[in-house]
């Protein structure tokens, strides 16, 4: 008010602040045209995550023992040998015909590589980063040890309990848009396999936090040793797999690679079967689709991709596309394929006939492409 009565020039004054919320209004939509903003919120919390990790010295925890540790169970010598055995489960008994030398499959060994290097230190620093920041300011929920429990019955409890938090922050992948730009990469394999488990965007795994609260709560009465860690990812990758196998009266409890292949269809509700390792929390949610003989070798894939993928262009420009998939999560609302790879997989329609004669050793697929890039989650 004092502005109006001192100013004389109170009519140019009085307008300013409309004139400057205009300005920031079509600043923000500058911005917001050229990248998705709540995508970078994930960026925040991850580097608020590393400074408090960082400054606190992960905990006390031993930084490079906790890389050794989460890389052997990754891509350690045990995983490694499982891996090749379902690779080659998945040849004799596959769901869908594919070459071993698919463009999904070459585009996925890109990211296995990229876990095994860079994903698995950064999984590292946001674990104890959690950890520090949960003890420290949560310090109650760490349970003090307990005499009478087993030791087993608390590693199985921490095991379904992780499980648990893993299907609820998957729910949350699904149901919540911003996340949703992140898990949809997950979601963009149209040649399933074993190594599609380690196609994820390496910020996604802020949202997996979570699954460490039951080992912080019960850490003092038992930890989940590595083994167990290494069956569990072994069970994650198996259901990934390109084979067409169901575990029978066992599906009530396990997921099996054609109970997830449901979760990865590309047409249909895809926010169902999110269990990772039990099928349990599915079915009291309501969300178990169990496979039939129509679900074994379903399609899967993003409708519309609204996601550049290996597929869709006469090349299949890997390393662009790499890129262009992690750069996914940013790219703004409403936006039309402005990657290469996008504007190849729109004027190679016509080439279908063409390439698909060439499908037998590669897997060019020019399925319509919309330019929705709205990336709803799908339900
Ligand atoms: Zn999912
Ligand atoms: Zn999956």
């Amino acid at each position: 008010m004092s502005s109006v009565i001192t100013a004389p020039n109170s009519s140019t004054d009085s307008a300013a602040p409309p004139q400057s919320r205009v300005r920031a209004t079509s600043q923000r939509r500058s911005v917001s045209s050229r990248i998705y903003l709540p995508a970078l919120s994930i960026v925040a919390v991850a580097v608020v995550l590393l400074a408090i990790g960082l400054s606190s010295r992960w905990g006390g925890t031993s930084f490079a023992a906790s890389i050794t540790n989460l890389r052997v169970v990754i891509v350690g010598p045990v995983t490694v040998a499982i891996l090749v055995l379902f690779l080659v489960i998945e040849r004799l008994r596959p769901a869908q015909r594919r070459s071993f030398f698919a463009r999904g499959y070459r585009q996925d060994v890109l990211y296995t590589l990229l876990n095994a290097t860079l994903v698995v230190p950064l999984v590292v620093a946001l674990s104890l980063s959690f950890a520090e920041v949960a003890t420290k300011t949560l310090p109650w929920i760490v349970l003090p040890r307990i005499g009478f429990l087993p030791r087993w019955f608390v590693i199985a409890f921490i095991f379904v309990a992780m499980d648990a938090c893993n299907w609820t922050a998957h729910l949350a992948n699904h149901r919540v848009r911003m996340l949703w730009r992140f898990h949809e990469l997950h979601h963009s394999q149209e040649d399933m396999s074993v190594l599609t488990v380690f196609r994820t965007h390496p910020l996604i795994h802020v949202s997996y936090l979570i699954t460490l609260i039951p080992g912080i709560i019960l850490v003092a009465n038992g930890a989940v040793t590595t083994t167990l860690l290494v069956v569990y990812a072994a069970v994650v990758a198996f259901e990934h797999s390109n084979t067409n196998l169901s575990f029978g009266p066992l599906n009530r409890i396990f997921c099996s690679p054609n109970y997830h292949r449901i979760h990865h269809r590309v047409e249909g509700r895809q926010d169902v079967n999110l269990g990772f390792a039990l099928t349990i929390w599915d079915q009291l949610s309501g969300r178990a689709v169990f496979p039939t003989k129509e679900t074994i070798r379903i399609d899967t894939g993003l409708p519309g991709r609204p996601l550049a993928v290996e597929q869709s262009a006469p090349r299949a420009r890997h390393f662009s596309v790499l890129v262009a998939q992690l750069l996914g999560p940013f790219r703004p609302l409403d936006a039309p394929p402005e990657t290469e790879t996008d504007r190849l997989a729109v004027l190679s329609f016509d080439n279908e006939v063409r390439d698909r004669t060439r499908a037998g050793f590669d897997t060019f697929d020019s399925r319509p492409m919309t330019l929705n890039n709205r990336g709803t989650p799908r339900g």
